[in-house]
């Protein structure tokens, strides 16, 4: 059974495949790598190399494939450039899904998992955050994801389409063999920036605030290692194959952390003193994002076994300690 996942070579994405490969699924993989990396790809993978906004090209994959389901990945995810950029954000994250939902409708393939975010909520009115709480993005990249979100409900209406949107909190950490892990360029999440402070490749991290309501003053996030997510992917994808209905899942641990929390855990593991400065607040950032994922253990049968804080920085650690520059050489 041929699965095809779309951003292949993406953070998520390639943690992904590597579960599915574990797992005895065969894999197809689509990325046009430009926040990809080709050596993030599973060698036993089928690689093609697209835009998802290539209809042609997507055609003649469906054509090459058999396939039976699909996990979409493919889109832009830096908040700040969505901001500056959004036709960019919504060329890519929706035009592509456009043309993806056309390429699966056109083969008969009606499976799709894809990425969405808990940016879709906003700043929250209550929080652990459910489901069903207000959809109110703060910023254009979680308007596109909940544009997708919106695209596939109407899509599944007019067709047989079947989707499961995964919400995700903070995707953290890094596959335990250490060979795949987070890279971004640039870099602007909080773990990968803490560990360039441990091995010396930044002077220090900045704080973004310390005046927040919350018990040290800093931002409280929910981190979720992430292949804890990939094997949400996976469970809802057989959720689909047995007939689920469409639906909707957040993806976190449940658990907050400080900023200065995630500093100290890491000053412990990686033996660093990591130099701390309090800067200005970044722009939009709510005091505490924290998920109920009630509803993926119960539906999906989801348990995260990764996502401890240590577990999350040591396999954090154990990638960037060996790929300091991530796949650049
Ligand atoms: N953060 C910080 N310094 C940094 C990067 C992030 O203090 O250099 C804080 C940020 O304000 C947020 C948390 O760390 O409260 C996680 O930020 P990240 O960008 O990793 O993820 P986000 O929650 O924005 O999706």
């Amino acid at each position: 059974m041929t699965i095809l996942v779309l951003g292949g070579a993406g953070y998520i994405g390639s943690h992904t495949i590597y579960e599915l490969i574990a797992e005895g699924y065969d894999v197809a993989a689509a990325d046009n790598l430009s926040t990809g990396f080709k050596q993030a790809l599973h060698p036993q993978a089928r690689f093609y190399q697209l835009d998802i906004r290539d209809q042609a090209a997507l055609n003649a994959l469906f054509a090459q494939e058999k396939i039976a389901g699909v996990i979409h990945f493919a889109a832009f995810s830096q908040v700040g450039e969505s901001m500056t950029d959004p036709l960019k954000y919504y060329d890519n994250n929706l035009a592509g899904t456009i043309s993806l939902l056309k390429a699966m409708r056109q083969n008969n393939v009606n499976n799709i998992v894809f990425s969405s975010s808990a940016a879709v909520y906003g700043e929250p009115q209550t929080v652990p955050i459910l489901e069903g709480d207000p959809t109110q993005p703060t910023n254009c990249y979680g308007e596109t994801k909940l544009a997708m979100e919106k695209l596939m409900y109407w899509a599944s209406q007019a067709s047989g389409l079947r989707y499961v949107a995964l919400r995700y909190f903070n995707a953290c950490g890094a596959h335990p063999s250490g060979q795949i892990g987070e890279a971004h360029n640039p870099e602007t999440h909080l773990i990968p920036l803490v560990l360039q402070a441990a091995s010396g490749q930044r002077q220090k991290i900045a704080i973004f605030g310390n005046d927040y309501p919350t018990p040290d003053g800093t931002c409280i996030r929910d981190y979720i290692h992430v292949c804890d997510l990939a094997q949400a992917h996976i469970l809802a994808l057989q959720y689909l194959m047995a007939g689920g209905a469409n639906n909707v899942f957040n993806l976190g641990s449940d658990v907050g952390f400080s900023v200065r929390q995630v500093i100290a855990a890491a000053r412990q593991i990686t033996g660093q003193p990591i130099l701390a400065e309090v800067v200005a607040k970044r722009p939009g950032d709510p005091a505490r994002l924290v998920a109920s994922s009630a509803k993926a253990k119960q539906i999906l049968n989801w348990q995260p076994q990764h996502s401890s804080l240590d577990e999350i920085i040591a396999s954090a650690w154990k990638w960037h300690s060996s790929h300091p520059t991530g796949y650049v050489d």
